[in-house]
């Protein structure tokens, strides 16, 4: 079974990043994200650590802004709304799974579509779902940027997305659908989710469970995109058990190493392609 690396095209894409963010330099702007955290989640924290990491070495300034758990949604509205307003901060992104009780839908809408780099406002997402491009959220960009970048076909296959979340699930089907797959999308409710990923020659699980993905749920050879995060006592892990679907795969993503580094790096692009439209507008 071939294993999709992440890195090698994670640092393609950084490569290009780095070129963009000196021609900004030159015409003193600074590419700034403000990553906004409400509580603490696992999954979450590792992905700003990663975020800080990338950015130093970069040249994005990551700005972090940990509200506690307990937060009310009206100060966290307060804060968006003057991130939303500082010139100097060209992308913002709200962390999620938010604390119970909070309305995830209300506080996205406070974010300026033009520096929504997780493409999670409606009009972004509109614009994904309408078959044109805004800002794409970044995990689901990184499946197919991913499967693409290791020549996996997706024209004309059957691809099965299990997780249908406005992050990552749905928008990645959407995507598979851009690049003209037949696309399924499985969630808890579907009564049987394994008659759809033995259908299909794609497989992309987002559903945030370790081990739920088994091979006897896989057709041979298919290919499987893992984009599950789980902290567990041994380590991160996706949603993936490894041992039975390296036994009927083709090829899969790993966790870590697969989509965790692309992911990172399509957001640092995201704030750059930000800076660039917000700077031509002033
Ligand atoms: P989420 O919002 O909790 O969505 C999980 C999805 O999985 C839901 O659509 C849910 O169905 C579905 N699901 C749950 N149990 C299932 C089952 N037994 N069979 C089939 N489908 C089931 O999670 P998420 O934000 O999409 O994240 C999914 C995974 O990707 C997590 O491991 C997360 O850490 C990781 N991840 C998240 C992000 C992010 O930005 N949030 C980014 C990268 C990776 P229902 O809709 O019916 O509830």
């Amino acid at each position: 079974m071939r294993l999709l690396h992440g890195r090698p095209l994670a640092e393609r894409v950084n490569a290009r990043t780095r070129e963009r963010i000196a021609a900004l330099r030159g015409k003193g702007v600074t590419p700034a994200l403000a990553v906004i955290s409400v509580g603490i989640d696992p999954a979450s924290s590792a992905y700003q650590e990663r975020l800080l990491r990338s950015g130093t070495s970069l040249g994005v300034v990551v700005m972090p802004h940990a509200l506690p758990g307990g937060a009310k949604e009206r100060d966290i509205g307060t804060t968006l709304a003057a991130l939303g307003s500082n010139a100097s901060v060209y992308g913002m992104l709200l962390l999620t799974p938010l604390p119970a009780g909070l309305d995830e839908h209300a506080l996205v809408d406070l974010i300026p579509p033009a520096k929504d780099v997780e493409g999670v406002h409606p009009r972004n997402a509109g614009l994904l779902h309408s078959g044109r491009r805004g800002f794409v959220p970044t995990t689901a960009d990184a499946v197919v940027e991913l499967l693409k970048f290791h020549e996996i076909p997706m024209r004309g296959q059957k691809a099965t997305v299990v997780g249908r979340s406005y992050v990552v699930g749905r928008p990645a089907a959407a995507l598979l659908l851009h690049e003209d797959a037949t696309v399924s999308i499985a969630h808890s409710k579907t009564t049987d989710v394994a008659s759809l990923t033995r259908a299909a020659s794609i497989v992309v699980v987002a559903v945030g469970r370790a081990g739920y993905l088994t091979g006897d749920m896989l057709s041979p050879g298919a290919t499987v995109i893992d984009a599950g995060i789980n902290v567990t006592p041994s380590g991160l892990v996706g949603d993936v058990d490894v041992e039975s679907v390296s036994a009927v795969a083709g090829a899969l993503s790993p966790v870590p190493g697969g989509l965790g580094a692309v992911t990172t790096a399509l957001m640092l692009r995201n704030v750059v392609t930000a800076a660039e439209q917000l700077e031509v507008k002033r």
